[in-house]
């Protein structure tokens, strides 16, 4: 038998867990940071909780005696990404990175490219209403910006409110249907949507639904990563890698 962690947070890594735990000579073993109150099933086993950087998580892998290690977390989750580099190279155990081409504009499309969220929330315009897709961490510079309204999605909702009059927290977890970001964005009256670059399927919804209503979407740029990992963009190339590091 072959224990296999993955490196969670997205939906492939759950894809994948469950591919993998159909072979019966594979273990998976999913790997999640912690974040989210009620994460979705996964088949095989799941642990939770950092690892304690990249000494920490090579004590768990040879500890654990595991075979090989996927890198299934979000394209914008950039230490665990080196972390697991660092630590499989220094174990000598195969590392994949299953990951997401990311969203490239079309017609009718109206980006506005940036670097970070610092960016994206000075091009804000004054007075906009924006929907706000990036995530609970690094809210704070939206709140800064006392002219605008953020309606804010995260997963799970926090335990304050804004202040009446700055925006308002929403919860949920994608897919979204694009009828459904199409009726919240024209019922909240948004001016525009601000969102990662973290392609995939199942937050594009909201990408189709600014492109019909005429939106402006102020889209932050993917980090870059120079790290020298087999990259794969599908759950076969994925299992064709594995099945080639098993030979
Ligand atoms: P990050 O900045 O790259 O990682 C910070 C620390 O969190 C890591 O050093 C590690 O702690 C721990 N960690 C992260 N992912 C982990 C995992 N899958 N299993 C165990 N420990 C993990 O990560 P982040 O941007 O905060 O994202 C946290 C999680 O949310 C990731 O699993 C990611 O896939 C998911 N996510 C992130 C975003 C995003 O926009 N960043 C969006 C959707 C989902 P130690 O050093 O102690 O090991």
């Amino acid at each position: 038998m072959y224990k296999v962690l993955i490196l969670g947070g997205t939906s492939e890594g759950v894809a994948l867990a469950n591919k993998l735990s159909a072979d019966p000579i594979i273990i998976p073993i999913t790997s999640l940071a912690g974040r989210t109150r009620e994460p979705k099933d996964v088949q095989g086993f799941l642990r939770q909780g950092g690892f304690g950087g990249v000494e920490g998580l090579v004590h768990y892998l040879k500890s654990e005696e595991v075979f090989a290690v996927f890198d299934a977390t979000h394209p914008f989750a950039i230490q665990i990404t080196k972390n697991a580099f660092s630590a499989c190279k220094s174990a000598k155990i195969p590392l994949a990175r299953l990951t997401r081409e990311p969203w490239a504009a079309e017609t009718g499309d109206d980006w506005h490219n940036v670097e970070n969220i610092a960016e994206a929330v000075e091009s804000i315009p004054v007075g906009a209403r924006a929907f706000v897709t990036t995530g609970r961490q690094e809210l704070e510079p939206y709140f800064e910006r006392r002219d605008i309204w953020t309606l804010v999605r995260v997963i799970d909702m926090p335990a304050k409110q804004l202040e009446l009059g700055r925006g308002k927290f929403i919860a949920g977890r994608g897919p979204f249907s694009v009828e459904d970001e199409v009726d919240l964005m024209r019922g909240y009256g948004v001016d525009l949507l601000v969102s990662k670059n973290s392609g995939g399927q199942s937050s594009y919804g909201k990408i189709i639904a600014a492109r019909q209503l005429g939106l402006p979407v102020v889209m932050v740029r993917p980090p870059e990563l120079t790290l020298e990992t087999v990259i794969c963009y599908s759950l076969n190339e994925a299992s064709e890698w594995l099945k080639g590091c098993l030979n």
